[in-house]
This record gives C-alpha cells, structure tokens and sequence, in this order.
C-alpha cells in the first residue's frame, strides 16, 4: 500500500523537464553500452544526438561508430588508445585535452539534445582536466540539455552535482572470470 502511494504519487507530481547529468560509474561492463543505448532511444525520437571519446583512439571503428555511421550519428574519438600500461601519458593527455574543447565547444553551443562523453572519468581522475572547470561548463549548458558520463572512477564533486548515477558491478565477467577475450558486436 505504502508502495502503491509512492508509485501514485510519482505519476501524479510535477512534470518538470530537466536536462541531467547522468553518469555511469564502477567496474562492471555496461557503462559506454548503456549510454550508447540511450543515444539510440533518443535518435529514434528525432533528438539531436552525439558522442564524443576520450582515449580510445582516433581513429577507433567498432561496432558502435560503425551503426552511427550509418544513422548519422556523430561519434567522435580522440586518443591514442591509452590503457593501464601506456608509457606516452603526454600525447595521450593532450589529446584528451584538445578533445575537452571540442566538448566544450559543443555543450556552450545549444545545438544538440544529448551529448555522451565517454570514458571521460580518466582525464578527471588523472588530473589532466579539473573537475572545477567541468562543472563551470555544465552549469552554463542550456537547460533541456542531457549530458551522459561514463568511465571508472567517477570524482565525487561530480557525483554531487549529477541528477542520476549508476554504478556497474561486476558479478561475472568473461575475461576476469574465463579469460575469454572481447568479442566483436558484444565489446566492440
Ligand atoms: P561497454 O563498452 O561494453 O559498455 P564499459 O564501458 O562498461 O563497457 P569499460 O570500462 O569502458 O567498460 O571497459 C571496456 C572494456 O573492458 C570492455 O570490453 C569490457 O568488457 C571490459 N571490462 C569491463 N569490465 C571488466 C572487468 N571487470 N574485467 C575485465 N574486463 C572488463
Ligand atoms: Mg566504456
């Protein structure tokens, strides 16, 4: 009954439109996927999309750039494919850092309904961008404008000022647990 209320209740309040910062955080697999999901959802309401990625490299062509191309999606990556064991942080922080103005220059232009900027957690938690600046940026983002944020280690002033956080566990995972390797079409 208590239940029955609140779900009533939520139904029934207000209707205020707010354009959210959303971020999918944690270790588990689903973050880029989820984020990508909603991209599609909105694509299929005639919404203006696009995505931007840090680290993987620029000229990465998975399945996701692939489909994007084809439904005109802008998806746009910029890095040099860094992971836990590269040596070259100076390249690869300065691309993330260039690729930080164009998502500036995106997010200030009102243009799009929804902006993705995946793997964006690293430059954060490394340091290379500050978090201060971010938050500047977002806060002088239109109204109605989604941002999505996804990558590992989410900084917690972010966390503070997000409307909806989602942190992936992982219970099992293939390659932790069975040492299969990524998959095309489930990976990338
Ligand atoms: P996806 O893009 O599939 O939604 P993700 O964005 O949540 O995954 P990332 O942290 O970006 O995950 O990791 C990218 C790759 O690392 C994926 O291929 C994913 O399967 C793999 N991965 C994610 N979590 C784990 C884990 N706990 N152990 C091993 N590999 C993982
Ligand atoms: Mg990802």
């Amino acid at each position: 009954m208590e239940r029955e209320n609140q779900i009533h209740q939520s139904v029934k309040g207000p209707h205020i439109k707010k354009g959210l910062l959303i971020i999918n955080t944690g270790n588990g697999k689903g973050k880029t996927t989820a984020a990508l999901g909603v991209l599609f959802r909105a694509w299929g309401r005639d919404m203006k999309v696009r995505m931007f990625q840090f680290l993987k490299h620029t000229t990465a062509h998975f399945g996701e750039h692939r489909a994007a191309k084809k439904l005109g999606i802008p998806i746009q990556a910029m890095g040099d494919g860094f992971t836990w064991r590269s040596k070259d942080l100076a390249t690869t922080s300065a691309l993330a850092v260039q690729q930080w103005e164009n998502c500036k220059a995106a997010i200030l232009s009102g243009e799009d309904d929804i902006i993705i900027l995946d793997e964006f957690t690293y430059p954060l938690h490394y340091g290379w961008i500050p978090v201060v600046e971010v938050l500047e940026v977002l806060q002088q983002r239109r109204p109605l404008l989604h941002v999505i944020i996804t990558g590992r280690y989410a900084p917690q002033e972010l966390i503070d000022y997000a409307d909806l956080v989602t942190e992936m566990q992982v219970v099992k995972h293939p390659y932790r647990d069975q040492g299969i390797r990524a998959q095309a079409g489930i990976e990338f």
